[in-house]
């Protein structure tokens, strides 16, 4: 029987299906989820996610909008993890706030980006092996920023980022939200996901 991979709520329901993608929605936790996901290979080396001019105006402008969002809610600027950074743009505003930042980035492409266009502190590794060899390091923010649809269990996943913050830390997630996306897709008539290898939209 399929069950969700976040609340374990027995029934699920086919939601939608794109090409070889097949959607089920929990109706107890009203997640969208991508069942047939070892398909996926979102993070593998060769992932990336086109970057044009507009995107990268929004990616700017999204990450002013994240750090500010952590100033407000945070007062500790130590230390910041970014799980996921992608091409950069967010760790590049949070380094001119925080002492320490630190990215972790799967995909190469993504990872050399980060490093040759930011040159920030980036490790090219995910974060289930980051975590693996760590040693207790603590941080006063995470941010998983369009990272946890991706994820196969994002319950453990964020267990263990919990783990790792300092006492009063952050921990800042953003993830599709279904509601939002479903009155996207009706207005552009378009799929309404905005790609394929997500695995949950909540
Ligand atoms: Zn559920």
């Amino acid at each position: 029987m399929r069950q969700c991979v976040i609340c374990g709520y027995s029934k699920i329901y086919f939601f939608n299906r794109i090409n070889i993608y097949r959607y089920f929605l929990c109706k107890n936790c009203n997640t969208l989820q991508l069942k047939n996901n070892n398909i996926i290979s979102s993070f593998s080396n060769n992932y990336k996610y086109q970057v044009n001019k507009v995107t990268r105006s929004r990616l700017i402008s999204n990450s002013k909008t994240i750090l500010n969002f952590i100033i407000k809610h945070t007062k500790a600027r130590n230390s910041l993890l970014d799980i996921g950074s992608g091409y950069g743009y967010f760790l590049n505003k949070a380094k001119k706030v925080f002492k320490t930042t630190l990215g972790l980035e799967p995909s190469l492409n993504l990872y050399k980006y980060s490093k040759e266009k930011f040159n920030l502190n980036v490790k090219n590794q995910s974060f289930e092996n980051f975590y693996r060899a760590q040693n207790n390091s603590k941080y006063d923010a995470i941010t998983l920023i369009h990272v946890i649809e991706h994820i196969k269990n994002p319950n453990k996943f964020i267990e263990d980022a919990l783990s790792l913050l300092k006492v009063d830390g952050m921990l800042y997630i953003e993830t599709p939200n279904l509601d939002s996306l479903k009155k996207i897709s009706i207005l552009l008539n378009r799929s309404l996901t905005h790609t394929t290898n997500i695995l949950s939209t909540f």
